[in-house]
């Protein structure tokens, strides 16, 4: 492990290959939720500035990665988001329901990392997550 000797590569960088090789790592869908047929995960985003992050949309297939973590948008930030607890909610509520059938739930999250720049006074990424997700349930 020389990573460390690289300066090229800044800690936000590092954070996001490690989160790559996670997903890499990730079971498939099929394999830890059998009942999903597909999920939707739109993600919006405001740090309070005028540039906000463009939203974002992704679709799961059951061959798809089990990976819901997202990273923070901002260039300079370490911090991703976690939706693995409100996937796993909804998947397990929809697990009770007919075949075919869609639960949907909606949460807030805010970014729980530092940006970089901000280091020195260690103020926290402002960054707030709104996310909309959309189970659909195996036919
Ligand atoms: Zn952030």
């Amino acid at each position: 492990m020389k990573l460390a000797s690289r300066k090229t590569i800044s800690v936000s960088e590092q954070r996001r290959n490690n989160l790559q090789l996670e997903r890499a790592r990730a079971v498939a869908v099929r394999d830890m939720y059998p009942a999903l047929g597909q999920l939707q995960v739109s993600l919006v985003f405001n740090d309070g500035s005028l540039r906000t992050p463009s939203p974002q949309s992704h679709t799961f297939f059951p061959a798809a990665r089990a990976f819901f973590r997202f990273t923070c948008p901002c260039a300079e930030c370490d911090g991703n988001f976690d939706l693995r607890e409100p996937v796993s909610e909804l998947v397990t509520s929809l697990s009770r329901s007919r075949r075919g059938a869609a639960r949907q739930t909606k949460g807030r999250l805010s970014c729980e990392g530092v940006r970089l720049r901000d280091r020195v006074g260690s103020r926290p990424c402002p960054m707030k997550l709104e996310y909309e997700l959309t189970a659909t349930a195996a036919e």
